[in-house]
């Protein structure tokens, strides 16, 4: 399979502070790529990297085959990069944002209104087109930023925690989205701290923490060897953690008990007819999703929103 990214051993600092210590993955072509990790991680700094915004101290980025350094320009055509931050002109109108956005991607006259209608149309906002931008929520603003890094029909599609404090109609229209480009072949990179997101929409991903990677890997896969399996108990009336043969681990959560087992699915048999003997009555008794939270934690020892 073709790799659309390749980043090799970037190293960037701030002054003194070190923001990525030799970060490396790879992106391959037409999947949706997740750079999960917690607030100061490093993500952003990856993607303004990528994007050719900042450069790294050493290291070096491939994108469609070309050194980001050496072909910036060519690059930048076949790139849409959606910021954190949004970037649009609050007084003028969505539609007058976007025509300013495609001119500057290159894109002009009929086929850039033609472009504006397909792209407003994707992110739901077709008639809100001509509204002035302040009157939009955090969450439609979003969606346009989108919209503009989308004019000039990149071949990939870098978005920098894009759900970061909106509504979550906004949150659906975003995945959407990205499902709708996945379809068509484009190429996405999604960087987020909500691991949910990461097992919503990504292939591979790709954990940093305080500027290194952790692990990387098929999401599935990665589910498979590091997710902790285990069963969540809540007990009437228990105040000291079950005894229950079978169980490696047993930790207080939320209003009862996770137990960590090999084989959950004798475990649950065994706790159903322990508890059934004994008269204590068992109020949940859940199988645990195997989860990227529980990937972090077993291979950090704290959780992601530490
Ligand atoms: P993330 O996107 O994962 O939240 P960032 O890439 O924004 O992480 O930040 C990584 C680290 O670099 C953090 O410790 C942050 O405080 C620091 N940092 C980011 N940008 C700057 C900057 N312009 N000047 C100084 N430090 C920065």
């Amino acid at each position: 399979m073709n790799r659309t990214l390749e980043v090799n051993n970037l190293i960037k600092r701030y002054g003194s502070k070190s923001a990525l210590e030799d970060v490396s993955f790879s992106v391959k072509e037409g999947s949706c790529f997740g750079l999960l990790g917690p607030n100061g991680a490093g993500k952003s700094t990856t993607m303004k990297i990528i994007n050719g915004i900042i450069e790294a101290d050493s290291g070096n980025v491939d994108v469609f085959g070309k050194d980001i350094r050496k072909s910036a320009d060519d690059i930048r055509k076949l790139v849409g990069y959606v910021p954190q931050e949004i970037t649009l002109y609050d007084k003028i109108s969505a539609f007058n944002n976007l025509v300013f956005f495609g001119e500057m991607y290159g894109v002009k006259g009929k086929k850039l209104k033609e472009r504006i209608s397909e792209v407003l149309e994707q992110v739901g906002l077709s008639e809100r087109a001509y509204d002035p931008i302040h009157t939009y929520s955090g969450g439609m603003k979003r969606r346009i930023n989108i919209a503009a890094a989308l004019l000039h029909n990149p071949k990939l599609v870098i978005l920098d925690e894009p759900t970061v404090g909106i509504d979550p109609q906004s949150r659906n229209h975003i995945f959407e989205i990205i499902r709708l480009l996945r379809s068509e072949g484009v190429t996405i990179i999604y960087s987020t701290h909500y691991m949910e997101e990461v097992e919503a929409l990504c292939d591979d991903i790709t954990i940093i923490d305080n500027g290194r990677v952790i692990v990387q890997g098929d999401l599935n896969e990665l589910l498979l060897q590091y997710a902790t399996k285990a069963i969540y108990l809540e007990l009437e009336n228990q105040l000291e953690a079950p005894v229950i043969p079978g169980i490696k681990n047993v930790s207080e959560y939320k209003k009862g008990w996770l137990l960590e087992t090999d084989h959950v699915l004798n475990s649950m048999e065994t706790i159903s007819h322990t508890f059934h003997e004994t008269g204590i009555t068992v109020k949940a008794l859940e199988m645990m999703r195997p989860s990227l939270e529980s990937v972090f934690l077993t291979l950090t020892g704290t959780t992601l929103r530490d």
